[in-house]
């Protein structure tokens, strides 16, 4: 096929992998450049709710994932303090029923692995690991992207390039330089245990709030294992997924929490840490013939449980606008940059919204005394299926 109807696309995430396959569905040639050598296990358990897992489901991956995902019965919030339940928000076959999609819970590896393969079995997608994005050149024809593999550099034409390469993006980097993640004050620590033999897997997200922190619990690669969260204050900020992360400190952080809360902390062997940084809202995302997608462009916190769902969501309408586009017969090249902007101007307004959400749920889940116990008060009052409702302009969204 021809180098003009290339797309490139930068990083092998959830957002890239997604995009990748949503571009050659609309007949695009896809190549995606991961730097990584293999795609490995990084970050743990994600919540996909029904918008995202719509995306997935029409590119063919509902089998696959069913495999391996869990559909959660509720998310149950609890006190972390006192260990005592707050509040139900019924999930379940119900929910999947009035939104048409099941809300997943998964391994971040488990969906990367399932995406992957599908990419590597399209005949209009090349994935090149160990090959890292360097160099965005425009031109009249489309975009020159120079990429390299060990000591070897290559350039390569494309109709255009997707920075798809996550929160610390070099494509970003390139096209908007002074968009700068900031770090929020806030660390994730992130671990998994194995559930023990003849032990019942608790079918539930589990939410446990308390002052200045907050814990998520819940089963993935489909029950033989818990996937655990803490969020606590801190002024730890290095890059990355990955820092190993002492257990004695996430114990200390979590002394004044119930037995019921250390003891799910208590079951993880080796936990790891990754700072919270998060970009502004409703920033550029796009410029002639380059965008970005997901956290390259709208790396946020992950309180809404919706950073992999935006660019999800970001991959379907990005191939829906160059779709459009392709089937415009007055010419592809010269059209690229406008079918870019109309991606970024159906994305910008909803990714906001949810990125203040995001915080607000920080918040909320954060508050401590006074404030905290109105809190419980109210939600008990308003109850989970009125809650839950409050969500459904999230998990509603269709493409
Ligand atoms: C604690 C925590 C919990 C979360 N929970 C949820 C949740 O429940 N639900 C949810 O939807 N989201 C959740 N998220 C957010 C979610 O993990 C991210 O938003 C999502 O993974 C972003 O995907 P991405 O593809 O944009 O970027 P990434 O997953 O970061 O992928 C970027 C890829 O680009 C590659 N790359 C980088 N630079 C280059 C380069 N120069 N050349 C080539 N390749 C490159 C990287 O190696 C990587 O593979 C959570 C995040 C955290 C921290």
């Amino acid at each position: 096929m021809a180098a003009s109807r290339t797309i490139i696309v930068a990083g092998a995430g959830i957002g890239g992998l997604t995009a990748a396959l949503a571009l050659a569905a609309k007949g695009f040639r896809v190549v995606v450049l991961e730097k990584a050598e293999r795609l490995e296990e990084a970050g743990a358990g994600l919540q996909l709710s029904p918008n995202a897992g719509r995306v997935l489901i029409e590119l063919g991956l509902e089998r696959r994932l069913s495999e391996c995902a869990i559909v959660p019965e509720a998310v149950t919030v609890m006190s972390g303090p006192t260990g005592r339940p707050i509040v139900r928000l019924p999930l379940g076959a119900a929910a999947t029923q009035r939104a048409g999609a099941p809300y997943w819970v998964i391994h971040r590896a488990d969906l990367q692995a399932a995406l992957a393969e599908r990419v590597k079995a399209h005949p209009l997608i090349e994935l090149r690991l160990g090959c890292r994005f360097e160099e965005v050149t425009s031109h009249a024809e489309g975009v020159s992207v120079a990429q390299r593999r060990g000591t070897a550099r290559l350039q390569e034409p494309a109709l255009a390039l997707i920075g798809a390469d996550g929160i610390w993006s070099a494509v970003r980097g390139q096209i908007f330089p002074a968009a700068q993640p900031r770090f929020s004050g806030l660390i994730a620590w992130r671990a998994t245990a194995p559930l023990k033999p003849g032990v019942e897997i608790v079918r539930e997200v589990q939410l446990w709030m308390g002052p200045g922190a907050h814990l998520v619990v819940y089963p993935i690669s489909g029950g033989r294992r818990i996937n655990m969260v803490g969020i606590v204050r801190g002024d730890w900020s290095r890059q990355g997924w990955s820092a190993p992360g002492a257990p004695a400190d996430i114990k200390a952080a979590f002394a004044h929490w119930s037995a019921e809360a250390q003891g799910v902390i208590g079951r993880a062997e080796s936990w790891k840490r990754w700072a919270l940084f998060a970009m502004q809202d409703g920033g550029i995302w796009s410029n002639g013939a380059t965008a970005l997608l997901g956290d390259a462009a709208h790396g946020m916190l992950p309180f809404a449980a919706q950073g992999a769902g935006m660019a999800i969501e970001d991959a379907a309408v990005l191939a829906k606008c160059l779709g459009e586009m392709a089937a415009d017969s007055s010419g592809t090249t010269a059209a690229v940059p406008a079918a870019l902007r109309r991606y970024a101007a159906e994305r910008r307004g909803r990714v906001a919204r949810v990125q203040r959400l995001a915080r607000q749920n920080g918040a909320i889940y954060h508050f401590s005394g006074g404030a905290a116990l109105a809190r419980d008060v109210a939600m008990r009052l308003i109850g989970g299926q009125r809650l839950l409702a409050r969500q459904h302009w999230v998990y509603d969204w269709q493409l």
